[in-house]
């Protein structure tokens, strides 16, 4: 049944889909209601004109000017054949894009040519927008809104092929926040999560536009630096480590967090990305001891020993957040009275692999990456749980925990002893604290602080491995330390050798004429404890007395020896 073309106009105009009809010059001959509504121009607007003002360009989907035989009915009037399917933007001169999936079908005239061209398409901006906010989540971080690790690197080997297509050059910085952890441990997540905020805030504000600034994850960042040398880089990275300086406001308080940079350069220490990124992690790694904050990646530095160190690190700190690290316990005891009064906490490190790790190699390396507060923590709080448990089977005894120079020279230190006392609910006599000498000695006055702040927690302090070092005696005298340890080293020699029985003897007459106890650590038998016991040495440490022990065995030797345990 033939239809009225009145009807016609009514089913166009009740389609969803935008429908226009141009004649072989291109004029509009017919607009549905959709098509109106989706151009958002009155009839008389549309009809005739084509391009309709100019006010408005078309893009591609990759967001490339789309050229004039590419537009569908164009395309489908110069070809004479269907163009399906094909995703336009129309972008308004306030830089809004409308986007169109768009068909065109040429209608043939009797003789072949192309009479009309019938467009149909759908608005798919909402849809559009919904997939690029799709992909912009996933390119980006959530909490920071930066580019995440998938776009920096991306970002990265974009610019390393424009820097090798301008035979400029490039700068990669990769920065993490020094203390993050334990804001995160102590303040909560939120507080975390506002530093990282306000962090990418204040790195954003230092870099250019054309600067990539993404977040890797946790606490760390990269920036590439498209143009920058190295003196570039270290000028960048010199202001971002300025603008963390200020202390941050995190919970009502002020934070202060210091961040540590590395940077890689292209094309000297990496042609590609990964390398780069690789060698500017290094790099910040290496900026942890150094005063300025940043560190530019050392060629001479083996790359074999650096990858090989990082995987320990990340080891290291993956350990310490699975209950690797564990602590033994040897007892120190008083010469006169046999009596037990504490234990010296030691760290172990159980590997899956490697095995029991000594101290002596995974401290410095926690040293290195920022692990060592954490590990001081993880220790002092697992020896104040102990000493609690012990104190409830009525063996008093006091837990004696190392400190290692980063933690000394840490501002946050008392706060985290006292935090960490008030966690357990230990009582503070019971915690002892160990500082080298030449701990002591390499910032007195910054060490001479600290050792006060802790003192006033009511913590006992010891001076370990005194003999080594080189102190000075009126800093000593005015040292609030209970007690010093000669260095073992002294100890297991004094038998056999006339000048370190005399070292031994000269440190247990100048400890006690500065008022403090005198332990002996190293002794290995029953010759160097009479020697000592000789020179009114008071305590004892050793494998002679015991080794070091698990927690579990403490009470079972002290039950064997028949031991008492005291505070003093
Ligand atoms: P240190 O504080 O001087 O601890 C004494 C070390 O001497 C321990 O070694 C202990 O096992 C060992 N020792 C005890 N008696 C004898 C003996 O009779 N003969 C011999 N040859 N050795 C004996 P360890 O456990 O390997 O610890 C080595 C060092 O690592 C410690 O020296 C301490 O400076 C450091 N350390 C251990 N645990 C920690 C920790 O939790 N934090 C920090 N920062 N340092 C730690
Ligand atoms: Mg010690
Ligand atoms: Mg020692």
């Amino acid at each position: 049944m033939p239809r009225e073309e009145r009807d016609l106009a009514t089913i166009y105009d009740a389609m969803a889909c935008g429908v226009i009809v141009r004649d072989a010059a291109g004029s509009v001959v017919f607009a549905n209601a959709a098509a109106l509504r989706i151009f958002g121009r009155p009839p008389d607007q549309l009809a005739g004109t084509e391009p309709p003002t100019g006010e408005e360009r078309r893009i591609r989907e990759d967001g490339t000017l789309m050229p004039d035989d590419e537009v569908p009915n164009v395309a489908a009037q110069l070809r004479g054949e269907p163009i399906r399917n094909v995703m336009m933007g129309m972008v308004r001169a306030d830089g809004y894009v409308r986007w169109l999936l768009v068909d065109a079908v040429p209608v043939k005239a009797s003789d072949g040519s192309v009479s009309e061209v019938v467009s149909s398409f759908t608005d798919v901006t909402d849809r559009k927008k919904a997939e690029q906010e799709l992909l912009r989540q996933t390119l980006h971080d959530q909490l920071t809104g930066l580019p995440n690790r998938v776009l920096l690197l991306d970002r990265l080997e974009q610019a390393v092929r424009a820097s090798r297509r301008l035979n400029t050059p490039l700068a990669l910085l990769v920065m993490d926040l020094d203390r993050f952890r334990q804001v995160n441990d102590s303040l909560g997540h939120e507080a975390g999560d506002a530093l990282l905020r306000e962090t990418a805030e204040r790195v954003r504000s230092e870099l250019r536009d054309t600067d990539t600034f993404a977040r890797l994850g946790g606490d760390e960042f990269a920036i590439v630096l498209p143009g920058s040398d190295q003196e570039g880089a270290a000028r960048v990275a010199q202001k971002v480590v300025a603008a963390l300086q200020r202390p941050f406001e995190v919970e009502g308080g002020a934070l202060e967090v210091s961040t540590s940079i590395g940077i890689a350069l292209w094309p000297r220490h990496g042609e590609d990305g990964q390398t780069l990124l690789r060698r500017a992690d290094i790099a910040m790694y290496n900026a942890k001891h150094t005063t300025e904050g940043f560190a530019i990646y050392a060629e001479e530095a083996a790359e074999e020993d650096g990858s090989n160190q990082l995987a320990l690190m990340a080891e290291l700190r993956h350990g310490l957040s699975h209950d690797e690290v564990t602590v033994m316990y040897q007892p120190i005891i008083t010469m006169n009275s046999r009596a037990v009064t504490r234990v010296e906490a030691l760290a172990r490190w159980r590997h899956r692999e490697r095995g029991l790790v000594p101290p002596a190699e995974f401290i410095p390396l926690a040293e290195r990456s920022g692990l060592v507060r954490s590990l001081f923590e993880h220790v002092l709080v697992t020896t104040l749980r102990q000493c609690n448990a012990w104190q409830k089977l009525g063996l008093p005894l006091q837990g004696a925990v190392n400190l290692s120079m980063r933690n000394l020279l840490d501002p946050e230190l008392v706060k985290s002893v006292s935090a960490a006392i008030e966690r357990t609910g230990a009582r503070p006599e019971l915690v002892g604290l160990e500082i080298t000498e030449s701990m002591l000695m390499a910032d007195p006055q910054r060490a001479m602080r600290a050792v006060e702040g802790l003192r006033s927690l009511g913590v006992q302090l010891a001076i370990d491995d005194f003999g080594v070092g080189y102190s000075s005696l009126a800093y000593l005298q005015r040292l609030p330390a209970y007690a010093v340890k000669i260095d073992r080293s002294f100890v297991g020699r004094m038998t056999r050798d006339r000048s370190s029985e005399s070292i031994v003897k000269l440190i247990i007459e100048l400890g006690h004429s500065l008022g403090m106890k005198v332990v002996a650590e190293g002794i290995e038998d029953r010759a160097t404890w009479d020697a000592l016991l000789g020179l009114r040495c008071d305590a004892a440490q050793g494998y002679y007395i015991a080794k070091p022990m698990v927690a579990e065995a403490i009470p079972t030797w002290l039950a064997k020896e028949n031991q008492t345990t005291t505070i003093n």
